[in-house]
């Protein structure tokens, strides 16, 4: 089935206690594309400035990325972001970020991505998540993101999207944030209220959350021992989720946790090392096994 995903492409700076990268390919879509790549076609839509270095998107290159979707935009500058998790490994503090490109306006769809079944809009500027969402014909599922910066700054636009949506996938602090409830759960029925009818709430090492009409679900992070860069964690667990359900076809309770599951797993490849370099050094049947372990895990 097909699966869309537009988001930010972006030019990272990352400091974490095990080194500093200047200049790395980053940026939501981008994370969340690789990592859904290891299960299925993905179509990639965003836009990077004339100042975009090609050898950075050469990272995508022999991955089953669609990249038509990906637009070099002429006079425009590429979103920028420099990040530090050097206090805390769990939580990334913003040292600079240069919207650039994201304050623009949405790219051009392809007409050949219009009939995607799946989308995952990743974290961006609400205003072109609702933009991309509105072009496309009748998907089946619809799962965004979005972090602390939109809900402090683009609070309406953002409840204008949760309005469109199915699923709605945010970190514990945002949940916090754009609820003002404290309890996880109360929070994601809170979430619930303003549009979507499943919320996954993103706990860092804690793992993750699963709050429906049916059911709320939890489920550990996969025990890793070496957390180089949590950078594109969130984005490699979504990628993952939604790589496995678009494979799947159906949402039922039981494939959308399996599904939590590929995403806990590819996420604990990513974080093992800076950029892309902890999920290009995966396999699929690496994540496999590491599924299959995580599974065994579980049982008691
Ligand atoms: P994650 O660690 O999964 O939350 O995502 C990390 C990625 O998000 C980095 O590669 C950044 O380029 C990107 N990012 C950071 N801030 C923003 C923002 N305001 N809008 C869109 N993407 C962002």
């Amino acid at each position: 089935m097909s699966l869309l995903v537009t988001g930010s492409i972006g030019i990272d700076t990352v400091e974490t206690p095990f080194g500093k990268r200047d200049d790395v390919i980053g940026g939501s879509a981008i994370y969340f594309a690789y990592a859904a790549s290891f299960f299925g076609p993905v179509r990639l839509v965003g836009v990077v400035g004339e100042d975009c270095p090609i050898p950075l998107l050469r990272a995508l290159e022999g991955r089953e990325i669609d990249t038509q979707g990906l637009e070099i935009r002429k006079g425009s500058r590429t979103f920028r972001w420099h990040g530090s998790y050097v206090e805390d490994m769990n939580s990334a503090v913003t040292v600079e970020v240069d919207l650039n490109v994201l304050a623009e306006r949405a790219a051009k769809i392809p007409q050949n991505f219009l009939d995607s079944k799946y989308v995952f809009l990743a974290n961006t500027h609400p205003k072109l998540q609702q933009a991309t969402l509105e072009e496309l014909r009748g998907p089946k599922l619809i799962v965004a993101d979005t972090m602390n910066l939109w809900i402090t700054t683009q609070r309406d636009e953002l409840g204008k999207l949760l309005k469109k949506i199915h699923g709605l996938v945010l970190n514990d602090g945002e949940a916090r944030l754009l609820t003002e409830k404290d309890n996880l759960i109360e929070a994601a029925r809170q979430v619930m209220k303003m549009g979507p009818k499943f919320v996954v709430i993103k706990k860092g090492e804690h793992g993750s959350m699963l709050v429906s009409e049916r059911d709320t679900f939890v489920l550990p992070a996969f025990p890793a021992e070496r957390v180089v860069d949590p950078t594109g964690a969130g984005d490699s667990f979504a990628g993952g989720m939604m790589g496995y359900l678009a494979t799947q076809g159906s949402f039922s309770p039981s494939t959308v946790k399996r599904a939590m599951a590929f995403g806990t797993v590819v996420a604990s490849f990513t974080i093992a090392d800076f950029s892309l370099d902890g999920l290009k050094a995966a396999t699929r049947e690496a994540i496999d096994e590491r599924w299959h372990q995580f599974k065994t895990a579980m049982i008691f």
